[in-house]
């Protein structure tokens, strides 16, 4: 599994937090990471939540081309929302998207890989959800809280844990 981090900055950074996975399976798409994906094959998106760092760049990746995207019942509304906003036919057409809302928890089966998620607590007033694909969790965004800590069980973050 070939993992190309595509940013891990903030909000109002120019590196969006975003991962590519073997070209083709992508967690979050920021504004700033359309010009890093533009050419890459990319079939499935998987959304933590619908905060614009997360998923604006959809608006310019996202036009005509066949997609699948997951996440949250209330991320998709958001989002679909968004790119329904800019639609326009002959230029922005979204229609070759088909959504998959997820719920709380589960797995999924991805091209070739087994994803589990489950859903966090973001600041304010939204969720998150985390994803684990293979050995590699994705968890952005998210207050740590008891409730997703047995999600993450054998995960070692290269970064110290930051606790309220
Ligand atoms: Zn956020």
């Amino acid at each position: 599994m070939e993992i190309r981090v595509l940013g891990t900055g903030g909000g109002f950074d120019i590196s969006n937090s975003s991962i590519l996975i073997d070209n083709t399976l992508l967690i979050d798409i920021g504004p700033y990471v359309y010009p890093k994906i533009k050419d890459a094959s990319i079939s499935h998106i998987l959304l933590t939540h619908a905060h614009g760092d997360h998923v604006m760049g959809l608006w310019q990746y996202a036009p005509f081309r066949d997609l699948h995207i997951y996440g949250e019942k209330p991320t998709l509304e958001r989002v679909k929302s968004f790119l329904e906003s800019l639609s326009d036919q002959e230029l922005l057409s979204f229609h070759n998207i088909t959504w998959h809302p997820l719920e709380e928890r589960g797995s999924l089966h991805i091209l070739n890989y087994r994803i589990s998620y489950q859903k966090a607590r973001h600041t304010g007033e939204i969720d998150t959800l985390i994803y684990r694909i293979n050995n590699l969790v994705y968890s952005t965004d998210n207050v740590e809280s008891p409730e997703h800590v047995p999600f993450l069980p054998t995960c070692r973050s290269p970064y110290p844990r930051h606790r309220k």
